[in-house]
């Protein structure tokens, strides 16, 4: 039993490229794609490029790329529905011949004026179904004069339809509240209805994995299903995503698109855990999970009813952990593109990989994306630091003293032997005492002379790294700065 149902197993992403995948589009995709994995199905791939309007430049491309760095892998694929119209088209005319569609030749200007008038006595927008029972006689005159024509589903109106969904249980509407809604338009494409129900059906799909919003079209689906004498797959509708307000998740809340996480560095396995839990838990605890656990354990159970909730602060955080969790050749491997990138341009390339590597056994611990890095790391690369010189002084300190300790601090530190974190710490910790400063008001102006901010890895190897003659020429700048700017 359980291995028929297995093998049988047929799930599909279905996006339409009328924009750049979201992070519900890309949920949506993921729980499809685990279902497949945990059931040893098929994920399918299909575009549902039928709205020619609509149609966004780059979209489908962003969403095959999307996919393809999150290792979202699909089976077969991906089918364009804009290649398939014969298909739809034949399905119409079986609908036709079987009188479960008719053709309306009502003008758009007709059906606006309609709208407008139902709009005014605040009913819901309904065709009026003027065409539904046209003689053939009027229809072969429509047809001669060149009328163009849509053809609509031709909705029973009494009577009721209830199927179940694997997430929300039983769902019953009545026909009577739907439109004879339009199955092809004028423009020979098919609606996302007709299409959507005819290549679920000819791709043998099992189970349907979509979004809430979709789930008031099932009535409409349904129907067609049994016009058609086909049997409907399964259907499980997905908690919709929302903001922190509870409100649609839009950029206001640090939401984007998958290519934009993807530039900002991300890591695909912290973006795949991070949305895995939109929506579904394992055991509502555990928040670590690689993608391979999420296959094995994922499954409609344990998806939620009600939204998931997105929160920006938790993604950094993961990606945080997923950044740390690398080794470190691993890390060099990932950050190497984003500081070639952003790093600024008076850094000369190709960039030292041997310097790179140990800049950023400083950084892993403290970037929470790859696209931090370059700003975290970027004084390590530059020739002259930009800073204010009050920022010398932010440890309530004085433009004279500032200066006397920069001063003996170079001093000591031209003689040292040694370069590296613990002979520049011995050399240091001694000093801050001998001038009577506190360690943390001294080793803090010394990080604002070496690094040009007041927040940055541990200060003795951090200018271990910079070596002996950037850091000497950057106490001797700060020094430079303090006089100009007491004088
Ligand atoms: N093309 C629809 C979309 O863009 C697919 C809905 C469905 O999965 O049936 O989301």
């Amino acid at each position: 039993m359980q291995s028929a149902l297995e093998t049988s197993v047929r799930v599909r992403f279905a996006p339409s490229p009328t924009g750049y995948p979201h992070l519900g589009n890309i949920r949506t995709a993921l729980f499809n794609c685990l279902f497949a994995r945990h059931h040893g199905g098929k994920f399918i791939l299909r575009i549902e490029d039928t709205d020619t309007a609509r149609k966004v430049e780059g979209a489908t491309e962003a969403i095959l790329e999307g996919l393809q760095w999150l290792g979202l892998n699909w089976d077969e694929g991906p089918y364009f529905q804009s290649q398939r119209l014969p298909v739809y088209h034949e399905i119409i005319e079986t609908l036709l011949e079987t009188g479960h569609a008719y053709s309306c030749y009502c003008s758009p200007q007709r059906l606006e004026a309609m709208r407008q008038e139902q709009a005014k006595r605040k009913q819901p927008p309904k065709y009026d179904r003027r065409c539904r029972d046209l003689t053939q006689q009027e229809r072969t005159s429509f047809e001669t004069a060149g009328i163009a024509r849509v053809v609509r589903f031709r909705t029973p109106l009494e009577g009721e339809t209830t199927f179940c969904d694997l997430i929300h249980g039983p769902v019953t509407f009545k026909h009577d509240t739907l439109d004879d809604f339009v199955l092809l338009k004028s423009d020979g494409y098919p609606t996302y209805h007709l299409a959507n129900v005819v290549d679920d059906h000819l791709m043998a799909i099992s189970h349907v994995l979509r979004a809430d919003e979709w789930l008031s079209s099932v009535p409409r689906h349904v129907l067609l299903y049994q016009a058609l004498n086909w049997q409907p797959p399964q259907f499980a509708h997905l908690p919709m995503i929302l903001g922190p307000d509870r409100a649609k998740l839009s950029k206001r809340h640090g939401a984007t698109t998958i290519t934009e996480y993807r530039r900002q560095g991300y890591l695909p396995a912290a973006m795949i855990n991070f949305l895995a839990l939109l929506g579904w838990s394992l055991d509502d605890r555990t928040e670590l999970l690689s993608i391979e656990e999420l296959m094995e354990h994922f499954s409609l159970e344990r998806v939620g009813k009600t939204p998931a909730i997105f929160n920006r602060d938790k993604l950094e955080w993961m990606n945080g952990v997923y950044l740390r969790r690398l080794g470190h050749d691993e890390f060099v491997e990932e950050a190497m593109p984003f500081l070639d990138r952003d790093l600024p341009d008076s850094v000369g390339r190709p960039l030292d990989r041997a310097f790179v590597s140990r800049v950023l056994s400083l950084i892993q611990e403290r970037a929470k994306t790859l696209g931090e890095v370059p700003e975290l790391a970027r004084f390590f690369f530059l020739s002259e630091l930009q800073y204010d010189a009050g920022l010398l002084l932010s440890g309530k300190l004085d433009a004279q003293s500032a200066i006397g300790a920069l001063t003996v601090a170079a001093q000591r530190l031209e003689e040292a032997a040694t370069w590296d974190a613990a002979a520049l710490e011995g050399i240091l910790r001694p000093l801050a005492t001998d001038l009577s400063f506190s360690t943390g008001k001294f080793f803090g102006l010394l990080r604002v002379a070496v690094t040009g901010c007041t927040a940055a890895p541990p200060l003795f190897q951090t200018m271990a790294v910079l070596g002996k003659e950037k850091c000497l020429k950057r106490l001797d700048t700060a020094v430079q700065m303090l006089s100009t700017d007491s004088n």
